[in-house]
């Protein structure tokens, strides 16, 4: 463990522009996303708009990830490797997304829903997205990282639905993963304390089933371990002396 890099203001003005590629990059995706559509499709779609900003895609052969852009359908919650798989009406589409820009990496992540999608789906997104709010208003300088987590974790559960335990949010700068790591559920005035300059990754993996998962026989994509829908939600952010400030925001 290196422990929590604090971020210069200039450091941070570099990752404003990272993040707002990864914005930009995810917004056309967003729109792009629709029934018949292969996910490779997004996939072409993410890389060419990463490198037409003057970017490379993070992902791309991290770890040895093959793509651009991760595309998780429906009980996929995180890792989906864009392919052959085609999106049907009615499904929800996680779009997980990194950049780096000027030596600084951006990270996001929104989950759609491609066409007209059942109440149960629309709900998962609503709390999902809410869950990272949530855990946005929390991120404030002298607060605690488990005051972050708790408040995701607390978001989620009270609408009566499992955050997930096996993968975290993170720290992020010219690491797209440092320390420290962001449970999605955890303890108030438990962890280090968070101070103005660190830049970290807040992302809400929301399951309406149980919590448990299990990886593919890619050695990549997580599903939930019972079937059920699961969204996601990721900013990237930097602590400031008020309210955190959305690196990635649209
Ligand atoms: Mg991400
Ligand atoms: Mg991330």
């Amino acid at each position: 463990m290196k422990g929590i890099v604090i971020k210069s203001p200039s450091e941070i003005g570099v990752m404003r522009q990272a993040g707002r590629i990864v914005a930009l990059t995810l917004g056309i995706l967003a729109r792009e996303v629709r029934p018949g559509m292969r996910t490779a499709e997004l996939d072409a779609i993410a890389q060419r708009e990463i490198e037409r900003q003057g970017a490379k895609a993070s992902f791309k052969g991290y770890r040895g990830f093959p793509a651009s852009v991760c595309v998780s359908v429906n009980e996929e919650i995180v890792h989906g490797i864009p392919g052959e798989r085609v999106i049907e009406e009615g499904d929800i589409v996680s779009l997980d997304l990194g950049a780096i820009f000027g030596g600084f990496h951006g990270d996001s992540t929104v989950t759609v829903g491609v066409g007209r999608i059942s109440p149960e789906a629309a709900r998962l997104i609503e709390t999902t997205r809410g869950a990272l709010e949530a855990g946005i208003d929390a991120a404030r300088d002298g607060a605690y990282l488990g005051d972050v987590s708790a408040a995701i974790q607390n978001y989620a559960e009270s609408r009566g639905y499992s955050v997930v335990r096996e993968y975290v949010g993170h720290g992020i700068g010219r690491e797209l993963h440092e320390d420290p790591q962001i449970p999605d559920f955890g303890a108030q005035g438990t962890g280090p304390i968070l101070r103005r300059g660190m830049t970290l990754a807040l992302e809400p993996m929301v399951n309406i089933g149980g919590w448990r998962t299990r990886v593919l026989d890619n050695n990549w994509t997580v599903v939930t371990a019972d079937g059920s829908l699961s969204a996601h939600f990721e900013h990237t952010i930097a602590i400031t002396n008020g309210t955190a400030e959305i690196l990635t925001a649209p």
